[in-house]
């Protein structure tokens, strides 16, 4: 509307894509103009907050885990959905997105925790399912823990097998961050962008069965 007003075409500041947009267009179009410049400015937050090389230290809080699933998928304009939402799969990606997103009430470190009036610390939310005494964040119910991990063996295996083939660092060699970044959805870091789109339609279909059955399993 506010480009639609007749003289604004030729304010010097409105950018030339705008400026030349149809009427109905340029609410889109300055939508557009903007995403990548707020992008950049969402990158320089996260590189500045969240460095890579501190991706060893211990989850302090959800925003380390979350950077810890999600680091790989922020390179791009964050705009851009991931592409285990954006590939057109019969399988619904919910729980997926549940867990990436931390939006997951089974996982002890998702819910607060109140005693004598007191909000327990990030770290003090211990996986309620083994005797490990561990911190119950996603990482450790997808890799560690023994309640659960066993339900997401067999896409392991697959991304193994598929990395081996692939040429990229064997499974094991991994960082834990990186091997629980591929198992929700991200290409390895290694694995050149060309490749990414076969990358998601090649594992996405074994991977979401077993994160609905690992769902399944911490609800009960
Ligand atoms: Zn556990």
């Amino acid at each position: 509307m506010l480009f639609a007003i007749k003289g604004m075409y030729t304010n010097p500041y409105t950018p030339s894509q705008v400026a030349q947009a149809k009427a109905k267009n340029t609410g889109k179009s300055f939508a557009n103009f903007l995403k990548p410049l707020a992008s950049a400015v969402w990158h320089k937050d996260i590189n500045h907050n969240h460095p890579a090389s501190h991706d060893a230290l211990p989850f302090t809080g959800s925003t380390r885990a979350c950077f810890n699933i999600m680091r790989d998928s922020l390179k791009t304009n964050l705009f851009t959905p991931s592409s285990f939402i954006t590939h057109h799969s019969v399988l619904n990606p919910m729980n997926l997105f549940r867990i990436r997103t931390q939006s997951h009430g089974a996982i002890p470190t998702h819910t607060y925790h109140f005693e004598d009036n007191m909000r327990n610390l990030y770290g003090d939310r211990l996986c309620t399912r083994c005797t490990n005494n561990t911190l119950g964040c996603e990482t450790h119910a997808i890799l560690e823990c023994t309640f659960s991990k066993h339900l997401v063996s067999p896409p392991i295996n697959t991304l193994r097998t598929l990395l081996s083939k692939a040429g990229n660092p064997f499974w094991d060699f991994l960082p834990m961050q990186e091997q629980i970044s591929i198992i929700l959805g991200n290409p390895p870091l290694s694995l050149p962008t060309k490749l990414h789109k076969a990358w998601t339609k090649t594992t996405l279909n074994e991977i979401l069965p077993h994160i609905s059955f690992l769902e399944a399993l911490m609800y009960t």
